[in-house]
């Protein structure tokens, strides 16, 4: 899908498909060089992760593995609050690997900071962190990602995974809401 098929609800388009193609080329190159002569196993959390998964998986000239894991955070309306219950878990065994989660965006972080103690508690050989997009907020969590694509600023977007109600994962470009759409 592409912002002129839904330009009505959109407020403005912060990336375009080929700028973000670029930040997950460099992305790539980034790993591939930290990872040389190593496997890797991507562990994507669905469902945002699904469009990175695919494009930095095919850019990566490393072997890969690909996994997955669904997670659900309780919390109040659009707030992570820390608390997370897993609805899907690895398939693979994490003993000796060296796992990367893919992840769409940091915001709170809360999620994330979970999910790496608990990849860390299953005997890994490492475990680090990419993500696509970056909110300001991350900033004010400790948590070490050591793969940021792109800062952007604190406002809700759609788009290359990214959804509303599920709605505009598809879309192509990374957009800003209008209001009228979530008021
Ligand atoms: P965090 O735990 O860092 O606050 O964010 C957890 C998840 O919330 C992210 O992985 C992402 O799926 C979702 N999320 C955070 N910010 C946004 C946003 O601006 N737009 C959308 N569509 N999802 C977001
Ligand atoms: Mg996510
Ligand atoms: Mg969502």
């Amino acid at each position: 899908m592409k912002a002129e098929d839904v330009a009505g609800d959109l407020e403005s388009v912060l990336l375009t498909r080929e700028e973000i193609d670029d930040i997950v080329q460099d992305l790539a190159v980034q790993i591939d060089r930290d990872y040389e002569g190593k496997d890797i196993l991507l562990v994507g959390v669905l469902k945002g992760a699904l469009m990175i998964m695919a494009d930095l998986s095919r850019a990566l000239r490393s072997n890969v593995t690909i996994d997955f894991m669904a997670v659900s955070s309780y919390g109040s309306g659009t707030k992570s609050s820390g608390v997370v219950r897993i609805l899907k878990d690895l398939e693979e065994d994490l003993m000796g690997r060296h796992v990367l989660i893919v992840e769409d965006i940091v915001d709170s972080g809360l999620t994330l900071s979970w999910l790496k103690t608990n990849l860390e508690s299953r005997g890994p050989a490492s475990v680090e962190i990419v993500t696509l997009f970056r909110k300001p907020e991350a900033l004010a969590v400790d948590i070490d990602v050591k793969y940021i694509g792109r800062d952007i600023p604190n406002k809700f977007v759609v788009g290359y995974g990214l959804d509303f109600s599920q709605k505009y994962r598809n879309l192509d470009v990374l957009a800003t809401l209008a209001p009228h759409v979530y008021e």
